[in-house]
């Protein structure tokens, strides 16, 4: 990157500071997450079922301003994972580095996952969540069973018949490989096709700063999704089921703020408290949407603005992360099976626990990143170790507040990764990282 270059990333970060104390983005999305909260355990508790409460405020206020940020975000998904892929992939040219790239990415992506299984199974062997579980306390769902699809057909559908299609239904791994593709061969045109590779850097642009737009809804976005969802839950159901949940936000805490940290010190020597200070606001937007799909733009923009990582290198980590990467997924299986286990008597064997870590790296692969799919795919762990599915029921009820929390350690280890192989790459500019002052 040329000087020129540097310097004005250097002064964007500064602007973005000076921007910052104005706005406090940070401190407004955190103030609605906790109003939020407030106002649902309110609604909940103590305000009475009727008309205003159920059809105005939570199906209808909360429903559609929380929603309507929601799919804001997620309508820029799609042409930002595309444009700036195929930018990224242009700005790497050489399809050579590009796999060094990809092959890194991938290695840390599994070894990150297989330590969170065997962290989660870990905390759970020694919190033991399904000894002295009270059974009539629960309230037993019907679970569903995940699709089986073979081996080879998830293979096989990595290439799209169609890539129109790929893009129209948001399939994340087709439009991966085609935008590279088309950015490979932008690349080796040069001049010839400079129009097209333009358009697509022009495109890109305006899809980040439509991010920034979609943003500034944030707070409000944030209250309104959180309200609705603390509104519909009961505290009671989480009484039987303590042991179980502080088994996964232990074994998530433990992933988080010291494996990732470790990796990211160990591997860039950045600061990991302000790494995670900067990356508050798209932990809070994942926390609240649960989806890391959606939270793709703003970790793009994020890492790129606030921590210098290139966008060459994120534009293609963090798609291929919020696809293929869910650490916190893998915690919570790895729980899970300890609690079913325990719950319905049954003894696991060493090789079982193999099984299990292989298993839910797989199913972690296979987690798309939406909300409540993890629990979908755990039906394959349990089934590859004979687990009864019956047990998924047993935790359904509470697992939209799992899943609020693993997506933030989902979207935060996409993030460690993209920043130590963008490190790796010479991609990441640490006067940007250093040059942004933490103000909340
Ligand atoms: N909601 C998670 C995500 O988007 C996936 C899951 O575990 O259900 O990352």
């Amino acid at each position: 990157m040329g000087k020129e270059k540097q310097t004005k990333k250097v002064n964007e970060a500064q602007n973005t500071k000076q921007e910052k104390k104005k706005l406090g983005l940070t401190t407004k999305i955190f103030i609605g997450l906790l109003l939020g909260a407030l106002t649902g355990v309110i609604l909940h508790y103590i305000v009475p079922s009727g008309f205003v409460k159920d059809t105005v405020i939570i199906n209808g206020i909360c429903y559609v301003v929380g929603n309507g940020f929601l799919r804001a975000m997620q309508m820029l998904v799609v042409p930002l994972v595309f444009c700036s892929l195929v930018c990224g992939a242009m700005a790497i040219g050489d399809s050579k580095k590009l796999g060094k790239v990809g092959v890194k990415t991938i290695l840390f992506y599994l070894v990150t996952t297989a330590i969170a299984i065997t962290i989660a199974l870990g905390t759970a062997k020694i919190i033991n969540p399904g000894i002295g579980l009270d059974m009539s306390a629960l309230e037993i769902a019907e679970t569903t069973i995940a699709e089986k699809q073979s081996f080879a057909d998830v293979l096989l559908n990595i290439i799209p018949k169609n890539p129109i299609q790929a893009l129209a239904e948001g399939n994340m791994l087709p439009i991966i490989v085609f935008a590279i593709l088309v950015g490979i061969v932008l690349a080796k045109q040069g001049d010839r096709c400079e129009t097209v590779g333009n358009f697509f850097n022009e495109f890109n642009n305006v899809m980040m700063d439509m991010t920034m737009l979609v943003m500034k809804l944030a707070p409000i976005g944030v209250f309104c999704l959180i309200a609705k969802t603390f509104a519909g839950i009961g505290f009671s159901a989480f009484v039987p089921l303590l042991k179980y949940m502080s088994g996964v936000f232990i074994a998530l805490g433990i992933q988080c703020f010291v494996v990732y940290m470790a990796f990211l010190k160990g591997f860039t020597g950045l600061n990991p408290f302000k790494f995670i200070k900067k990356f508050l606001p798209v932990m809070g937007f994942a926390f609240s949407t649960a989806t890391s799909n959606a939270t793709i733009p703003l970790s793009i923009d994020t890492l790129d603005k606030k921590m210098g990582v290139s966008k060459r290198i994120s534009s293609f980590t963090i798609p291929l992360g919020a696809t293929i990467n869910m650490d916190g997924t893998a915690i919570m299986q790895g729980v899970a099976v300890i609690f079913a286990a325990q719950a319905f008597n049954i003894t696991l064997t060493p090789a079982d626990y193999i099984t299990v870590i292989a298993t839910a790296t797989l199913a972690s692969i296979g987690t798309a990143g939406v909300p409540g799919v993890g629990l979908i795919t755990l039906s394959m762990v349990f089934a590859s170790v004979g687990l009864p599915v019956e047990a998924i029921g047993m935790i359904m009820g509470i697992d939209r507040i799992l899943d609020m929390t693993r997506t933030v350690v989902n979207i935060t280890g996409d993030a460690v990764c993209t920043t130590i192989v963008a490190h790796q790459d010479k991609a990441l500019n640490k006067e940007v990282f250093a040059a942004q002052e933490l103000t909340l």
